[in-house]
């Protein structure tokens, strides 16, 4: 095996086994022959916290990495909360809905405009209006209600009323 004389670092080539004492023959000085095993276990356990560390930091890259698109789904949710039918000055029957929006991101969003949809027993469209909402802004996490009052005429044969946010509906068509 290859020894050094740590200091001044001449080298041999001699048969001594780990732990054993030796003397450098250039400059006197005497040393204990290191443990090759110890060694190699040093450098298996410092590959081992390299790997290991690569590992934790290619797990993280890949969290970051991916944290956006699960957010990907749907940024804002319209609801209808209740609604009723009012008559106005001239007479005539108006349907009022109310519902409100929430913002299920960390980030500020602007309002889109809304979509209601009146549909009968059966589920067909009667009629649709597409409202803007008075707020223009929601907070990460925040809710906005609205109220709106319906131009199309109240008929007997509205069953259900529903809202969509306008780019949900759109996508939709
Ligand atoms: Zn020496």
């Amino acid at each position: 095996m290859k020894i050094t004389c740590d200091f001044c670092k001449t080298e041999y080539n001699v048969n001594a086994r780990p732990g054993a004492s030796v003397r450098c023959a250039i400059c006197g000085n005497t040393w204990t022959v290191a443990a090759p095993t110890r060694r190699n276990t040093f450098l298996m356990f410092f590959a081992s916290l390299c790997a290991l560390l690569s590992a934790i930091v290619f797990v993280v890259a890949v969290v970051v990495t991916y944290r956006p698109s699960k957010q990907d789904k749907e940024p804002l949710a319209a609801i209808l909360t209740g609604h009723q039918v009012v008559t106005n000055d001239a007479g005539v029957k108006q349907l009022v809905v109310s519902g409100k929006i929430t913002n299920q991101t960390m980030d500020i969003y602007g309002v889109p405009d809304l979509v209601i949809y009146l549909r009968d027993a059966d589920g067909r469209i009667i009629a649709t209006q597409k409202f803007m909402p008075s707020a223009t802004l929601i907070d990460a996490g925040g809710v906005s209600e609205f109220k709106h009052v319906l131009s199309a005429p109240v008929t007997s044969n509205i069953k259900s009323i529903d809202v969509k946010l306008l780019t949900e509906a759109s996508e939709k068509k």
